[in-house]
């Protein structure tokens, strides 16, 4: 495999051996250190001349705000090359590959493994939000990446598709790993991400004295879009299929706009009421009323988690 990689200039001390992902303007792969210094590494490398000056602008932001990360829930940068042609971005290596990928195209979790997902990526959108003034705006299944690759149960049941007729039967929820299998997961892609220029910390005190009262609130609550994604992936991860789906686009919308999504039978049968309510607090239209991460933390489902957490150590 690694002979027939390309080569790319200013990129010689690093030994690509395959490629593992592929976004917009972007192509991801798997690197070795020809000088050992570091393990193995995920390279994301982006061509300049492909950008416009907005998408060159907002690669810019992306390695700007990479830099000032360290969290065990957020991909680690390690270092970045910037050529006339292309820019590289070095990063830490997931080898687990994308949630979705390993996990809700099979099947659903159980509410522990859910809950154990889910607050890993919170523990990062909470570092993000409160301790960096940060809002990442594009947190979906394929920016969260497994550490190493999952245990999980050998037979996997076929994930229901919404609208079939299925029976759930107590053999369909994976439950028969223990949390700490399905291991570490990781939040990357800072492509979408933003600094908000109303957090107490990042701005200087006088720039709110003269924004406008929109304004005020459209920072209050720029977080909230993190917090919808978090409740779009924790119905996912529970119930193997997403809240909002339709091929036609402006339906979607519609169901979006409206926070148009349901329980059905028989797939949230045997979900608890707690999983359910926390899922409504935050795909809650209003973002004045939606829960922020502290609340999100607070909840009693989500507290439920440092009881089995414990219980495993
Ligand atoms: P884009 O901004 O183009 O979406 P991403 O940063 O999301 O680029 O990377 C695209 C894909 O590459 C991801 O969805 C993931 O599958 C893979 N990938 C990205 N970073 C890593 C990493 N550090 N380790 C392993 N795979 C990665
Ligand atoms: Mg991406």
């Amino acid at each position: 495999m690694a002979e027939n990689m390309p080569t790319f200039p200013g990129l010689e001390r690093w030994h690509l051996t395959c490629p593992i992902g592929k976004g917009a303007f972007s192509e991801v792969f798997r690197a070795q250190d020809t000088e050992a210094l570091h393990d193995e590494v995920a390279i994301k490398i982006m061509r300049k001349r492909a950008m416009n000056s907005q998408q060159n602008a907002s690669m810019c932001k992306e390695i700007e705000i990479m830099r000032q990360m360290s969290h065990p829930n957020l991909i680690q940068l390690i270092d970045t090359i910037d050529t006339n042609e292309y820019c590289y971005i070095i990063m830490e290596l997931c080898t687990g590959g994308e949630l979705f990928n390993q996990v809700v195209k099979l099947t659903y979790l159980s509410e522990d493994l859910s809950r154990h997902v889910i607050l890993q990526v919170a523990r990062a959108v909470q570092y993000l939000h409160q301790t960096l003034g940060i809002v990442h705006r594009d947190i979906k299944p394929e920016n969260i990446l497994f550490h190493s690759i999952p245990l999980l149960p050998s037979k996997i049941p076929k994930k229901p598709q919404p609208g079939e007729e299925k029976k759930v039967d107590e053999g369909d929820f994976v439950s028969g790993v223990g949390c700490g299998g399905i291991g570490t997961v990781k939040l990357g892609d800072f492509g979408f991400s933003k600094k908000i220029l109303g957090n107490l910390t990042a701005t200087p005190c006088g720039t709110m004295g003269y924004a406008a009262p929109e304004i005020v609130d459209d920072q209050k609550y720029s977080t909230g879009v993190d917090m919808w994604a978090l409740g779009c992936v924790l119905f996912a991860l529970l119930a193997g299929y997403p809240p909002f789906y339709d091929p036609n686009i402006k339906i979607l919308m519609k169901r979006v706009t409206k926070a148009q999504f349901a329980f059905d039978s028989p797939w949230w049968d045997n979900i608890s009421d707690e999983a359910k309510d926390l899922i409504r607090n935050l795909l809650t239209v209003d973002p004045a009323k939606r829960y922020t991460i502290d609340e999100f933390m607070a909840h009693p489902w989500i507290l439920a988690a440092s009881q089995n957490d414990q219980n495993e150590k």
